[in-house]
C-alpha cells in the first residue's frame, strides 16, 4: 500500500486515519468518513480504486471540483474521467465506451444523471468495484447544502447491492451524520471520525477599529498569497473590491448576483493564481478545492460557528500554516439582529438568535478559540491551550477586571453566599433555568449582568479571585462561595483588581504539520513561476502540478538529479517522468549561481516515520501496555529493545490520543523538574534546544523532553 501511495500519489506516509479507512474499504466494507477539509478524504477512495480490479464510481455534486480532481488524477498518471452537463454528447459517448471496455479506473458523475434510466443501464454494464459519495452531507436536509439530486442515490445502490460504498464529508454535526447513515443504509460502526482540529490554522479575532487599514495590514503580511475575504452583502463585496483595487491590490468580488460567466471567470482566475484576492458572500468556496489559501478574513460576523468553521476551513488545505481572522463589532451584531427580527417563523428566529449568540461568545472569548470551536462540534480537548490562536499566543499579561470582579462579588452576596461557582455564573449570565427561578434569582440585580461574558471567561475570573483570596471557597462536596470583610471593602473602595490572563501552556493539541524548512524565497518564487508556466501549458490549475509543500522541499533540499527528485514529497512516477528534468535544471542553475550544495533528503527519517505510521497501532499499544504496568522508561526501553527517547516519543503521541494514560509515576523528582520547567517558561516556547542551552549539560535531551510532558 505504501508502494502504491508513493508510486501513484508521490507521498511517503499516510495522514491520520487514512490507512485504517483504506484497509477497511479495500476489504470490501462500507464506510462513512468524517474528516475536516484538507484531511485527505480523496485518497480514502482513490487508493482503493487502484487496488480493485474494476471501476470506481464517484458521485460528486460540484462540476468544477470534478474537473480539478480528474485533472489531478491524470497528472498522476491515473486514468480518470468525469461525466456531467459541461461535456458534449459525443465526448460523453467516447468516455462511456472506454468505461465499458475497462479503460477507466475512476469515473466521476453528477448525481442528477442517476435519475436517467438509460444512464443507469449504462452503469449496469460496468464492472463496478466501489462507489464513493463525496460531500455526502448533501444528502441530508439538515446539512448546510442539501441537494435533492442526492436522493437518486438509492437507484445506484439498488443496481450494485454487493458493491461497497464509501461516503465522505467534512460536516461534523451529529444530526447530519446520522441522517447520512440512514439515507445510505450504512451501519454506525462503520463510521470513521477524525479530529476536526486543523492545527495549521491560526485563529484570531480583531475588534473593528479602522477596518480597512486593519485589512490592508493583513494583506501586506500575505502579499500575493491566495486570500478569501467574506462579507455580509453583495454591495459590500463590490465596494471593498473596488477600494482594494484603488489601493493597488488585485481583487475581485464574487456573489450570487453576478452572471454565471462572470463568476466562472473569477473562480478560474483565483484557481490559476491570476487574481489572489476574492471578496465574497458565502456563496464562494463550495466549488473550490484550492489547497494553498493562506488567509481567510471575515469582514463581517458569520451567522453560525458551523459556517465559520466551514469557511475558515478553506484555508491551508495543504497543511502549511494559514491564518483566519474575524473582524468584530457590536454594530455588526445589531445588523444581524435586525434580519433575525424580521424572520417570520418563531422557531427559526430563536434558532438563529442562539447560533448568533455562540458566534458572539466566540468573539468575546478570553481563552483558547480552537478549544471552543472543537467543543462546539462535541470534540472534547483536555489541554487548555493550542499555542496557535490569538488568545493562546498573547503573552501573559495583567488584565484589569475590576468591573467583572465587582459583578462576581455582588452576585455571591446577593445569592446569600450559599451557592457554588456554577450557580453564581448562571445568575450573572442570566440563564433561564428552573432552579434559578425557584430561588427567585432571576429577579436579582446581578441577574444577566454579565450576559456578554463567556462562561469560560467567568470561570477563569472566579478561579483567579479565589486564588487571590478575594472570594472564599469552602471545602466539601458542594463548595460554596462567600465574601469576607476584605472582599466587601474592595467593593466599596473601588480598588482596581488585576488577574493574569490565561497564559500559553506548553502542550499543544497536536503538532502542526508544517514545513519548518529553510529555503530561499527567491528560488521558491522561480519554482512557482515554472509551475505556473507548466500548468498554463497543460490548462490545469498550478496545484495540480505540485503543491507548495513540494516546492518548499525542492527549494530546501535542492535535488540534482532524478534519483533525488523522486524523494520529494508529492513526486510519484508520472510526475518524475514529466517534470524532474525541467525542475532540477532550474534548481541546479540557481544552486550553482549562489554556490549552494544539495542536501541529503532524509529517507531514513522518512523510513522511520513510515514504520511508525504503518505499525502505529501495535507499537504504541505495546508501549502503553507497559506504561499501564508502571514500568520505568529504562525498563520499557529494555523490554522493547528501543531507545528511551523513542519511548518518550511514543508517550508524546499517546498523551494526545489517549486521555486515560497515567504517566504521573514517570514525573521527574521535583529538584530536577523545577529548573527544567522554569527554563521552558523562560524560553517561552516548547522547543528543546533553547531550553537545553539555558540549562547547560547537566540535563540530557531525554530528561528535558520527559519533563516537557509535565508542563502547564
Ligand atoms: P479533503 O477532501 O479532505 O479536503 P483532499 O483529499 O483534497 O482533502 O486532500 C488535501 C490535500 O492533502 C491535497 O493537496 C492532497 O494531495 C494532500 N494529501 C492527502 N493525503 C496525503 C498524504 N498521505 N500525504 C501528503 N499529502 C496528502
Ligand atoms: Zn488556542
Amino acid at each position: 500500500m505504501l508502494n502504491t501511495l508513493k508510486t501513484n500519489f508521490g507521498y511517503d506516509s499516510f495522514r491520520p486515519l487514512q490507512k485504517e479507512i483504506i484497509d477497511h474499504v479495500a476489504g470490501r466494507n462500507d464506510a462513512l468518513v468524517l474528516m475536516p477539509t484538507g484531511g485527505g478524504k480523496s485518497l480514502c477512495y482513490q487508493l482503493p480504486a487502484l487496488l480493485f480490479p474494476g471501476i470506481t464510481i464517484v458521485v460528486s455534486p460540484l462540476i468544477s471540483l470534478m474537473k480539478d480532481q480528474v485533472d489531478a488524477l491524470k497528472a498522476n498518471g491515473i486514468s480518470a474521467e468525469f461525466l456531467n452537463s459541461t461535456l458534449s454528447p459525443e465526448v460523453i459517448e467516447v468516455i462511456q465506451e472506454r468505461a465499458v471496455r475497462g479503460d477507466i479506473k475512476l469515473l466521476y458523475i453528477a448525481p442528477e444523471r442517476l435519475a436517467n434510466p438509460s444512464f443507469r443501464h449504462f452503469l449496469s454494464s460496468l464492472n463496478v468495484s466501489l462507489i464513493a459519495v463525496d460531500e455526502a452531507h448533501c444528502i441530508s436536509e439538515w446539512g448546510h447544502d442539501f441537494r435533492p439530486d442526492y436522493r437518486n442515490f438509492g437507484a445506484l445502490r439498488e443496481l450494485f447491492k454487493d458493491v461497497p460504498v464509501i461516503a465522505l464529508t467534512a460536516t461534523a454535526t451529529k444530526r447530519v451524520r446520522f441522517d447520512i447513515l440512514n439515507q445510505l443504509g450504512l451501519k454506525e460502526d462503520q463510521t470513521f471520525i477524525s479530529s476536526f482540529n486543523r492545527p495549521n490554522l491560526q485563529y484570531g479575532v480583531e475588534p473593528k477599529y479602522k477596518t480597512f487599514d486593519q485589512l490592508v495590514t493583513l494583506l501586506n503580511k500575505y502579499k500575493g498569497e491566495p486570500t478569501i475575504i467574506y462579507c455580509f452583502s453583495r454591495k459590500q463585496t463590490e465596494q471593498l473590491a473596488s477600494d482594494l483595487r484603488s489601493a493597488g491590490y488585485s481583487a475581485k468580488p464574487y456573489h450570487a448576483g453576478l452572471s454565471k460567466d462572470a463568476r466562472q471567470e473569477t473562480q478560474e482566475q483565483f484557481i490559476t493564481d491570476e487574481v489572489p484576492i476574492i471578496i465574497a458572500t458565502i456563496a464562494f468556496g463550495m466549488g473550490i478545492d484550492k489547497p494553498d489559501v493562506r488567509l481567510v478574513v471575515h469582514y463581517d460576523l458569520p451567522k453560525t460557528l458551523e459556517s465559520y468553521y466551514q469557511e475558515t476551513g478553506r484555508a491551508g488545505r495543504d497543511g502549511l500554516p494559514a491564518e483566519c481572522v474575524l473582524f468584530y463589532s457590536l454594530g455588526d451584531k445589531r445588523k444581524q439582529d435586525y434580519f433575525i427580527n424580521m424572520m417570520a417563523n418563531a422557531e427559526e428566529q430563536e434558532n438563529a438568535r442562539q447560533k448568533l449568540g455562540q458566534v458572539i461568545e466566540y468573539c468575546n472569548l478570553g481563552v483558547c478559540r480552537r478549544k471552543y470551536i472543537l467543543g462546539y462540534f462535541d470534540e472534547l480537548v483536555s489541554e487548555n491551550s493550542c499555542a496557535n490562536c490569538d488568545n493562546c499566543l498573547a503573552p501573559a499579561h495583567d488584565h484589569n477586571i475590576t468591573a467583572l470582579a465587582q459583578s462576581i462579588i455582588r452576585a455571591v452576596i446577593e445569592t446569600g453566599e450559599r451557592f457554588g461557582a456554577g450557580h453564581v455564573i448562571k445568575v450573572l449570565r442570566g440563564s433561564k433555568t428552573k432552579r434559578l427561578e425557584d430561588f427567585g434569582h432571576n429577579a436579582l440585580s446581578t441577574f444577566g449582568l454579565e450576559k456578554k461574558t463567556s462562561e469560560a471567561e467567568l470561570k477563569h475570573a472566579v478561579d483567579q479571585l479565589i486564588k487571590q483570596g478575594i472570594v472564599k471557597k469552602d471545602t466539601g462536596e458542594y463548595p460554596t462561595l462567600s465574601i469576607d470583610s476584605e472582599g466587601r471593602n474592595l467593593l466599596q473602595s473601588g480598588a482596581q483588581i488585576y488577574i493574569q490572563k490565561p497564559k500559553t501552556e506548553m502542550l499543544k493539541l497536536s503538532t502542526p504539520q508544517v514545513a519548518d524548512l529553510e529555503y530561499s524565497t527567491e528560488l521558491f518564487e522561480s519554482l512557482r513561476n515554472l509551475r505556473k508556466q507548466v500548468a498554463d501549458q497543460k490548462s490545469v490549475p498550478p496545484f495540480v502540478i505540485f503543491g507548495n509543500k513540494s516546492l518548499i522541499e525542492m527549494a530546501h533540499y535542492l535535488p540534482k538529479n532524478r534519483e533525488e527528485f523522486a524523494k520529494i514529497s508529492g513526486v510519484g512516477n508520472q510526475k518524475l517522468e514529466q517534470f524532474a528534468d525541467i525542475f532540477t535544471e532550474l534548481i541546479q542553475t540557481y544552486a550553482i549561481q549562489n554556490n549552494l550544495e544539495s542536501k541529503a533528503i532524509p529517507t531514513r527519517a522518512k523510513a522511520e516515520q513510515k514504520r511508525l505510521v504503518s505499525r502505529e497501532g501495535s507499537t504504541y499499544a505495546e508501549t502503553k501496555r507497559l506504561i499501564d504496568q508502571k514500568l520505568t522508561l529504562q525498563e520499557i526501553a529494555n523490554e522493547r529493545n528501543i531507545k528511551e527517547g523513542t519511548v518518550i516519543s511514543h508517550i508524546e503521541q499517546l498523551v494526545i490520543s489517549d486521555s486515560d494514560l497515567d504517566i504521573t509515576y514517570l514525573k521527574p523528582v521535583e529538584s530536577r523538574l523545577k529548573p527544567i520547567l522554569a527554563a521552558f517558561y523562560k524560553s517561552g516556547q516548547t522547543s528543546l534546544s533553547p531550553v537545553r542551552s539555558l540549562l547547560g549539560d547537566t540535563y540530557s535531551f531525554d530528561e528535558i523532553r520527559l519533563a516537557r510532558l509535565f508542563l502547564g
